[in-house]
């Protein structure tokens, strides 16, 4: 839905108490705030008392906790302001199918689904960090983003890396894309050094600040499994066209090869506000206040084969690329499930992978997805084996 130039255009950020949603109002704000950008709605869960100082700080209409017994604490700290308060399921559903021109979908997990669905199919241009959407709803996600009007514009780094490098015309002639990935903290670690690590220790990224579960995810490189899935959905290739590279700088943020043997890649300084940013602009793009790289002060770029022996979370993306079907939806429930066992100190690191192999072995007998109800009870029943694996 392209915005009619002299009109302010409409936003909502789901999630915007995150790490990317935090990054998303900084953007806006370098853009033009206010005078270029209307904000509709923002939405958080626990956090209220910053959803409330972003709410006022953007002059949103309005601000939404999907936490229901948060609802005081957000209408408290919001008196006086003007600005509505909206509190459960329902209101966020609706704050994501307002009149809003362009969502940012940056919820985390599979609690996001249901909401960026709601904006995709009411039209808005959906800027995707949430990768669980397509991981979990896969071709069902990218079919609602179609029928409702909208763009789909990736923000992950990676994807935003590979959308930028795409020749529209040329997408006949794509050979294989190229996802980096920085091989996290534990790049050089055998797994016994990794089997008794904390979360305290697993969520230190050597080059991006994120949140806990991708900073989680990126050191077992569940992250990179879920990206693998989401590219497959995002741009329509087959798996075997996928390829993962280690490039511990996070400089290149990923790469398209094409079939005469030219790759083209797209480098940045690691800052998720160049992805946001272009997903804000797209097509154009606009100036940003982020570090630019200094090449002659980059020594050197690394690149090194993942190894999906001590990073098994890779082999599982394949794996579910090549059953297909429901298989994305359970690897993404069972590492959600995992992800808060081990965060929670119910389980050790590696049984992360060990947990996700289990339940999607267990379940390869659910028939591809017919609609997002099928969606959904799947992820319900991989929830259900993960947490019997775990007791
Ligand atoms: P954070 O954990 O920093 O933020 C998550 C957001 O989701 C917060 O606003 C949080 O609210 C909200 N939230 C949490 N649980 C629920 C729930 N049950 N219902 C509704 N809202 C909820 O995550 P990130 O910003 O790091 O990541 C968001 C998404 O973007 C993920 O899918 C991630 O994979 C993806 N992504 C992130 C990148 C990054 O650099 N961080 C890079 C690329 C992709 P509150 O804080 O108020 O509880």
């Amino acid at each position: 839905m392209a915005p009619d130039a002299r009109q302010k255009r409409r936003i909502t950020i789901l999630g915007s108490t995150g790490s990317i949603g935090t990054s998303t109002l900084d953007v806006v704000r370098q853009l033009g705030g206010q005078d270029r950008y209307e904000v509709l709605a923002l939405t958080g869960n626990g956090n209220v008392d910053l959803l409330a100082a972003q709410a006022k700080d953007c002059g949103a209409k309005m601000a939404v906790t999907a936490d229901e017994s948060r609802y005081s604490a957000l209408k408290e700290a919001l008196a006086g302001s003007g600005i509505e308060a909206a509190a459960g399921r329902t209101a966020l559903l609706e704050a994501a199918s307002g009149e809003a021109d362009w969502v940012m979908a940056a919820i985390v997990g599979t609690a996001g689904l249901a909401p960026t669905l709601a904006a995709a199919r009411k039209g808005a241009d959906i800027a995707l960090a949430n990768k669980e959407c397509l991981v979990s709803a896969g071709d069902l996600f990218v079919r609602a983003v179609a029928e409702g009007g909208g763009r789909l514009i990736p923000v992950d780094s990676e994807h935003s890396a590979i959308f930028q490098a795409l020749e529209d015309d040329q997408r006949h002639a794509v050979e294989r894309i190229v996802l980096t990935a920085s091989g996290g903290p534990f790049r050089t670690w055998s797994r016994a050094q990794m089997a008794d690590v904390t979360a305290d220790i697993a969520r230190a990224h050597p080059n991006w600040s994120m949140g806990l579960k991708i900073s989680i995810g990126s050191a077992s490189m569940f992250n990179k499994a879920l990206e693998m899935i989401e590219a497959k959905h995002l741009f329509d290739v087959r798996p075997e066209q996928i390829e993962v590279v280690v490039h511990p700088q996070s400089i290149i943020h990923s790469m398209v090869g094409y079939v005469d043997g030219s790759v083209l890649a797209q480098l940045g300084a690691p800052d998720m506000r160049t992805a946001i940013g272009y997903a804000l602009t797209y097509p154009e793009r606009s100036p940003l206040n982020v570090d630019r790289l200094d090449f002659a002060k980059l020594s050197r770029l690394d690149f090194e084969a993942p190894d999906e022996e001590r990073f098994p979370a890779l082999r599982l993306a394949r794996t579910a690329l090549t059953r297909g079907g429901l298989q994305g939806a359970v690897m993404n429930a069972a590492e959600e499930v995992a992800f808060h066992a081990f965060v929670g100190g119910r389980i050790g690191f590696l049984a992360m992978a060990d947990i996700a192999e289990a339940v999607m072995d267990r379940l390869t007998h659910l028939p591809p997805a017919a609609s997002m109800d099928d969606v959904f009870a799947a992820d319900e029943e991989a929830r259900r084996v993960a947490a019997g694996l775990i007791g």
